[in-house]
């Protein structure tokens, strides 16, 4: 008996097209740093370095020791967790929500951003998704077989999209467009009448409209980011995305919820139903408490005065060395365009060469800007997430870096 080898392959063609490849070089960079004796200063991923709230912390250890919290969670959350979730919209955005038809828990938005596309189109369709945009948009379309139209994000549009760019044609086949502000990898910011012309140009094609709110309690200066369900009958044609990881901490909970229009709740609920069987009940328990004390407390006690002043302080000392870069409104993330004249001093000039020069030389992780899509080549994403001292640190080893000044004083000895 002989075996055609050529058919083992054993990896679909897909997984080439979920365009991860940046972030594990990225990986391999920092090992080879951390390998040639660095002190890593990581501002790659964006992943919360601080806890939850202790009260969020003790729900969650009381309802692990709870005998009765070990049987299958209901995929769809559990009808506490989504009244809770409706409750919060209500006091937070002033929106209301049917927590039975209008809203799904997820585990962690990812997973309902992942299947979304699944869920909703068929083979074929089209999607609008943001260029530059956070990964798994394109990557669920890719998973989906759904073909996305790149709707750019550019500097002299101050990042924005420019709906009225978006083609009649493009508009009439597509099934979605997905949108995030405050976004990532760029923070910008809109304003609710931004919100009702798309809403309204979503309706006119009959297009559903989502929304990715991750940043929603990650806004600076005052600025407290909108729902887009905020839009009078936007529940007719939106949905959107909440997550528990930035907003209280949580990300290695893996919990956030989806809500808006009943069918595409319906739609993405029925899929996930035969694919997972929910998120651990004790972990629904914190994540009420979590939303119960957001309720209760103003927005000064949320986890944004933290990052505004890790932006202030990293921004400033950026300032210092002579690289300038803009100042974010909201999340935890610097877009910051490469510095004049780096080009000089490494490879082509690309945000990759940039990020894997930085790294070898200084221990500084930042993500280049093509991770992100074909817009981002020329930007650099800079995650806040290390104390204010470390993040001072990392931006002096950058005007070192920037001035020449190669390694030797910020080796581990
Ligand atoms: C972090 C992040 C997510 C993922 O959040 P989880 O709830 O942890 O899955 C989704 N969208 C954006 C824009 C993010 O930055």
């Amino acid at each position: 008996m002989t075996y055609h080898s050529s058919k083992r392959k054993w990896r679909s063609e897909k997984l080439s097209q979920l365009g991860s490849s940046i972030f594990s070089e990225v990986a391999i960079w920092k090992g080879e740093a951390i390998q040639s004796g660095l002190d890593v200063i990581n501002l790659g991923i964006g992943s919360p370095d601080q806890a939850p709230a202790f009260e969020i912390r003790e729900a969650l250890s009381a309802a692990v020791l709870r005998a009765d919290s070990y049987s299958y969670p209901s995929s769809k959350g559990s009808f506490a967790f989504r009244k809770q979730a409706a409750a919060w919209m209500l006091k937070r955005f002033g929106v209301e929500v049917d927590a039975e038809e209008e809203l799904v828990a997820l585990m962690g938005s990812q997973d309902g951003l992942a299947h979304l596309a699944l869920a909703i189109c068929n083979p074929g369709d089209i999607a609008i998704v943001p260029d530059p945009g956070y990964p798994i948009y394109s990557g669920s379309l890719a998973i989906a077989g759904v073909k996305p139209w790149h709707l750019p994000l550019l500097a002299e549009n101050e990042f924005l999209p420019d709906l009225d760019s978006i083609p009649e044609n493009v508009w009439r086949e597509a099934a979605f467009i997905l949108l995030n502000f405050p976004g990532n990898p760029i923070s910008t910011e809109v304003d609710l009448a931004f919100f009702v012309k798309l809403i309204s140009l979503a309706r006119k094609w009959d297009v559903l409209v989502v929304h990715d709110l991750a940043y929603s309690e990650m806004g600076f200066d005052g600025y407290r980011p909108l729902s887009i369900l905020q839009v009078p009958e936007a529940i007719d044609t939106a949905v959107e995305f909440h997550s528990f990881s930035k907003s209280f901490n949580m990300a290695g909970c893996r919990i956030g919820f989806m809500t808006g229009n009943r069918e595409a709740i319906g739609a993405l609920r029925e899929l996930k139903s035969n694919i997972d069987y929910g998120v651990f009940d004790p972990i629904q328990e914190a994540a009420i408490v979590a939303l119960e004390l957001a309720m209760e407390a103003g927005a000064e006690q949320g986890v944004a005065p933290l990052y505004e002043r890790r932006r202030d302080a990293f921004v400033e000392a950026l300032a210092q060395e002579g690289w300038m870069v803009p100042v974010p409104k909201a999340t935890m993330f610097i877009w910051a365009p490469l510095p004049e004249g780096f080009s000089n001093h490494s490879g082509t000039g690309s945000s990759r060469d940039f990020a894997r020069d930085l790294l070898l030389k200084t221990g500084v992780v930042v993500i280049p800007g093509d991770a992100f899509g074909a817009q981002g080549e020329g930007f650099v994403r800079i995650a806040l997430v290390e104390e204010e001292v470390r993040l001072v640190e990392a931006a002096k080893r950058i005007g070192r870096y920037l001035r020449g000044e190669m390694i030797g004083p910020f080796f581990i000895i």
